[in-house]
């Protein structure tokens, strides 16, 4: 059977200082740039992403693959107007050229606010179901920090979503969603759904899968009610993206099954059960001069680096990358040899580039982007640049090509912290970047990362240990810091402790 097969994913950071354009989902950076056609099945092969699971399960059942187009950006604020209308406006024109279709796969985010949508998926569903009919069979796997609505569920015949936080089953959670499809393409029919939206936000950092509650739910829980109720066909856990300020921001749960009592009492039961560990999503963090003066202290005589995530202006979360509160904690400590990185900084990495390594220049590091930050004013000695891709490392990134631009290793010179800027904007979600520079990162005392939680994946068997720093940037980890305008009646901002 012939089966269309698109993505457009967003996570939309609506406290996020910068908005995502159309060239933000155009080009590279840490996933492949926009691609259509025969060239959306090339570029994505062999990656943990969605649709590489998608169509490799569709291809081994026979199906035939009608590519049509694929994009990502990193997250940030909303996506604008002019790149959801052209985007959207793109994928349908696609759909409608296919001609015809006897299943749709679609890999979306879940958490996509456009300038003039607040539901980027509902609205894209609406619209896709609109050129194809209310009898497609339509399949979308959806990462778990998606803030689903009733609008997706309705235009969906069925949803999968990722169940490991850091997500290491991107690609295994799209070969679920073409299952789904393919049951419906076998005769099975369109299981019966049911939605149930939780009452409280979850920090991204409670989310993780590697520890309790989110770890028992997603890996256990979970899988017992997939193998105990006969005729549920799919079961889903979406944590959420809480850094959305719109009516169905939190988490949900979703069920899939040969009849609507099934799937209304797996819904009811599992999301009772994620409820009653409300408390378990609260997540600890230290302010970051006690963060960096913990890690120094951590690090006395261990022989592993101890890894910090600057959890605030993570990049993947919507954050600029660019806040300066943990370097300045690492200045203010001396914290000799700490690396901290990928500070997103084009200006300062063009400078590093035209001063060339074993220069020693004043720079302007950062805070550029971020609402109160300044730029940290320090000299430095230029230790590496490069401009070249590599390739990323660990369960999530491992295969994945990487270009951000001019890079550089900086090292200021009194204190000798050393500093990772980048051109272009992505989580450091694994310890790649560093390797790319030169650095030996079993060896440095101090990793900190722009990330939250993915960079788990790579690094926590490289860590001593990890801690979770607190410092200016959009991605509050405490919501109640966030002004909420359009959060539905009865939604707590944080759980109850
Ligand atoms: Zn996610």
């Amino acid at each position: 059977m012939r089966i269309g097969v698109a993505g457009f994913e967003h996570e939309t950071n609506t406290f996020a200082p910068v908005k995502a354009d159309y060239n933000a989902f155009a080009e590279a950076k840490a996933y492949p740039p926009l691609v259509t056609g025969q060239d959306l099945i090339t570029a994505l092969r062999g990656k943990n992403i969605p649709t590489t699971g998608g169509i490799e399960a569709l291809e081994a059942a026979g199906h035939e693959i009608v590519p049509l187009l694929w994009c990502t950006a990193t997250p940030s604020a909303h996506v604008t107007k002019d790149a959801y209308e052209r985007i959207s406006g793109q994928i349908l024109e696609l759909l409608s050229d296919a001609g015809p279709l006897d299943g749709l796969f679609l890999e979306l985010h879940g958490a996509m606010v456009a300038e003039h949508v607040d539901d980027g998926e509902g609205e894209l569903l609406r619209r896709v179901r609109a050129v194809v009919g209310v009898d497609l069979p339509v399949s979308v796997a959806l990462d778990l920090h998606a803030n689903v609505t009733e609008a997706m569920v309705r235009h969906a015949d069925y949803i999968d979503m990722y169940r490991y936080y850091p997500h290491i089953d991107m690609a295994e959670t799209g070969r679920r969603a073409a299952a789904g499809l393919m049951r419906m393409l076998e005769g099975g029919g369109r299981p019966a759904k049911a939605f149930r939206q939780l009452d409280f936000l979850i920090p991204i950092n409670g989310g993780c899968t590697d520890f309790t509650p989110a770890k028992e739910i997603y890996l256990s829980r979970l899988e017992h009610y997939l193998s105990e109720y006969e005729g549920l066909e799919g079961l889903s856990f979406a944590s959420g993206f809480p850094h959305a300020d719109f009516a169905d921001v939190g988490p949900s749960v979703i069920s899939f099954a040969r009849d609507q009592t099934t799937a209304d009492a797996v819904a009811d039961a599992f999301a009772a059960e994620i409820a009653a560990r409300e408390a378990q999503f609260l997540p600890e963090f230290y302010e970051a001069d006690a963060c960096i003066k913990r890690a120094l202290a951590l690090a006395e005589g261990a022989s592993k680096p101890v890894v910090v995530a600057d959890t605030q202006d993570n990049p993947g979360g919507g954050g600029p990358g660019d806040t300066t509160g943990v370097l300045r904690a690492l200045i203010a400590n001396e914290a000799k040899a700490a690396v901290i990185g990928a500070i997103v900084d084009p200006e300062t990495a063009t400078a590093a580039h035209q001063a060339g390594e074993g220069a020693v220049v004043d720079f302007r590091i950062g805070g550029k982007r971020y609402p109160g930050d300044t730029p940290v004013e320090v000299r430095c000695r230029v230790k590496r640049v490069r401009d070249d891709s590599w390739i990323g490392l660990g369960a999530m990134k491992g295969g994945l090509a990487v270009n951000l631009g001019k890079i550089a290793l900086l090292e200021t010179v009194v204190e000798g912290v050393q500093v990772v800027v980048a051109s272009k904007p992505a989580q450091t979600a694994d310890s790649s970047i560093f390797y790319h520079l030169g650095l030996d990162v079993g060896a440095l005392p101090i990793v900190v990362v722009k990330s939250s939680v993915h960079f788990r994946a790579d690094f926590t068997d490289r860590a001593e240990t990890i801690l979770v720093a607190v410092a200016p940037g959009p991605v509050a980890i405490d919501h109640h810091q966030l002004n909420y305008q359009k959060v539905r009646a009865g939604v707590r901002l944080m759980p109850r402790g």
